[in-house]
């Protein structure tokens, strides 16, 4: 965004000092990544008053800033525009600057590979479109309206994330971003405490279709029973469905995992095989998702697949690394929920990358009541899967450890509740080129540091 601070001002009803003349070029809430010209946004919290910065934000470039009408004492000879609520003009000005953006804008959501989609969907249009996608995890009431504002107007596709923890917030997000294409890509169990139930969850998501625009389309996971029935509940809206289900608009076929990441075939509204860059049938759906929005613009099955092939994702999801002893790790460290967790150890026990199987994973966090269930369930899965290793990291993980010793499993077994070594000294004993490795547990468990200490 780069606009008159009067213009601004008079987007927001209301007025400011010293404005005649400055523009603003882009938007910032922290006053030490300030870029030239931004328009710096004070909060206000408990702990600290964003007020106190904004001459410094102005020092180090900021061209101007905002001004709560009830903070006392605006500096005089500074350009200023005066408002009532620093997130609500955030949030106002990305909404007025949405309107005159002709860019088409894709919005996604859903439990787990919000991120994953935006890049695969980022991927797939950027050779052939100029696209810019949500930075990190700005998917939130702030970070959406900062991203929005970060859009430039020859931008053609703004490829946004949008998360929740609870009712109303994805509709709050999709009527600002007001998508042309949505996507759903998964149900799963975060939030279960607010929203109650999976199907309360998927209801949550489901309001990303309330800012589509007229025309528009969802894109959605057939193979999740929730959808399904929501979408059947929705008859105004175009949906378009992807997955393993037969009467999916895009089905899934078989997957094959080898050095170059995920073969997949897929048959209905385009058909052949395409390649990802990497692994777990969770992932392949993120790319069927990415598939039909390029289709949907008119770019070629052909260029579709070589966008694929040179996907570039965001480090630590089902990320293949290869470590200075040649075993195969994939980097799942990002985060872990039942949901994630059980897809990426479906993928473990299908793959033939490699003869000797490991997984490493650490506590999944934030899950309330249930916890203890969540992660002894782990061990019916793992106990099938033949692996020649279990590593768990963590307090929650001893839960699983003891699960584990009890019903007996033929793996190498070793549990840590804080220090990463025991786990490293495992990995650097016993495993080599005919390894491969599953890393995965919550973020605050840092598993990517076992792979740093090896
Ligand atoms: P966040 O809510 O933290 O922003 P996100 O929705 O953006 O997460 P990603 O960062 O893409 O999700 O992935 C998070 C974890 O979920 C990773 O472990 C990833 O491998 C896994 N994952 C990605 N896509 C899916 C999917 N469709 N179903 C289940 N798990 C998935
Ligand atoms: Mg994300």
């Amino acid at each position: 965004m780069k606009r008159q601070l009067t213009e601004i001002a008079a987007w927001l009803q209301t007025d400011g000092q010293n404005m005649v003349g400055v523009i603003a070029n882009g938007v910032s809430i922290d006053s030490r990544t300030i870029s030239k010209g931004n328009l710096f946004i004070p909060f206000r919290g408990e702990q600290v008053n964003g007020h106190k910065y904004v001459e410094k934000a102005i020092e180090q470039g900021a061209a101007a800033a905002l001004w709560l009408k009830d903070e006392p004492n605006p500096p005089a000879h500074l350009p200023l525009i005066f408002v009532d609520d620093a997130e609500v003009a955030l949030q106002e000005m990305a909404r007025t600057y949405r309107d005159m953006l002709d860019c088409k804008v894709v919005g996604i959501t859903g439990s787990n590979g919000k991120t994953s989609t935006k890049d695969l969907v980022a991927s797939v249009l950027s050779p052939y479109f100029n696209v810019q996608k949500t930075e990190g995890n700005f998917n939130n009431e702030l970070g959406l309206p900062l991203t929005i504002l970060s859009l430039e107007e020859e931008t053609e596709f703004a490829i946004l994330e949008m998360g929740m923890s609870g009712f109303g917030e994805i509709s709050f997000l999709s009527t600002l971003a007001k998508p042309d294409y949505v996507v759903i890509t998964n149900i799963g169990e975060a939030h279960m405490q607010d929203l109650g139930s999976r199907a309360g969850i998927a209801k949550a998501k489901f309001e990303i279709i309330d800012g589509l625009q007229k025309g528009g389309k969802l894109f959605f996971d057939a193979d999740e029973p929730y959808l399904l029935e929501l979408v059947g509940q929705h008859t105004d809206v175009e949906a378009i469905s992807f997955g393993y289900s037969k009467n999916a608009a895009l089905s899934l076929k078989e997957i094959e995992s080898g050095d170059e990441g995920s073969h997949f075939n897929v048959a209905g509204l385009l058909n052949g095989e395409f390649t990802i860059p990497v692994y777990g049938a969770h992932q392949v759906k993120n790319a069927l998702a990415a598939i039909l929005i390029a289709h949907e613009v008119s770019v070629t099955d052909g260029d579709i697949r070589s966008a694929l092939l040179n996907a570039s994702l965001t480090d630590m999801r089902m990320q293949p690394v290869i470590a200075d002893n040649q075993a195969l790790f994939i980097n799942d460290a990002y985060n872990a929920a039942p949901t994630s967790m059980r897809a990426a150890l479906e993928f473990m026990e299908e793959t033939a990358l490699r003869d000797e199987k490991w997984v490493v994973l650490g506590d999944m966090l934030e899950l309330g009541a249930e916890e203890r269930r969540y992660h002894e369930e782990l061990a019916k899965q793992l106990v099938q899967m033949k692996l020649k290793g279990i590593l768990l990291f963590g307090p929650r993980m001893k839960w699983l450890f003891e699960k584990l010793e009890k019903e007996g499993v033929g793996a190498r077994l070793t549990w840590s509740e804080k220090e990463y070594d025991p786990i490293i000294e495992e990995i650097n004993k016993y495993t080599d080129k005919n390894s491969i490795i599953l890393l995965k547990g919550s973020r605050g468990m840092a598993l990517e540091r076992i792979l740093q200490g090896l």
